[in-house]
């Protein structure tokens, strides 16, 4: 599977692989992350995409604990790029989603700390199944449907990240203004 990257990096470094929509024929590519550790509290992230369809190559670099700290940021996901925006997301970071009236309490991500937007919103709706099995509230229902919306592009909404520590980061944006601070 790594056979084909580009770049000296050995697969004790790999942290995950995601599945993306590629930027460019809108089919799977395949997100790769790399972390490598400078020091205790700074590491640098190595991202490859690949699209086995089209052949879509990227790479990029960017450091984990950087300097800015920032508490609130409303992420904007109005279409598909935007659902490949690549969130850092610390644990104790509170997620809301204010035009749906929920938010959720991440602590632990089976997925990993480093998300997509889709990724995020997927993890969401499985919670709100599993808060939701036995219920007879059609809001369950309601909100699952409005998600999975979001997940086709059919509708837009705002997540609003809130990390008591500041350390949730957008690592990667492929829009530009799609998040700002709050
Ligand atoms: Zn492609």
């Amino acid at each position: 599977m790594s056979n084909n990257i580009d770049m000296d990096l050995t697969k004790d470094l790999l942290v995950g692989e995601i599945n993306i929509t590629c930027p460019l024929c809108k089919k799977d590519a395949i997100l790769s992350l790399y972390e490598y550790h400078l020091s205790l509290d700074e590491s640098i992230v190595i991202m490859t995409i690949k699209c086995p369809n089209c052949g879509y190559k990227d790479n990029e670099i960017f450091s984990e604990g950087s300097k800015e700290y920032n508490m609130c940021i409303e992420l904007k996901v109005e279409n598909d790029v935007d659902l490949n925006t690549l969130i850092y997301i610390n644990p104790g970071t509170m997620v809301e989603l204010r035009d749906l009236g929920i938010s959720i309490e991440i602590y632990q991500l089976d997925i990993g700390h480093i998300v997509t937007t889709e990724a995020l919103i997927l993890h969401i709706i499985d919670v709100i199944e599993n808060t939701c099995i036995g219920s007879q509230d059609n809001t369950c229902a309601h909100i699952i449907e409005a998600l999975n919306d979001v997940i086709k592009s059919k509708k837009s909404i705002s997540i609003v990240l809130r990390d008591p520590k500041g350390v949730t980061r957008i690592l990667k944006t492929y829009r530009e203004s799609n998040y700002s601070f709050c």
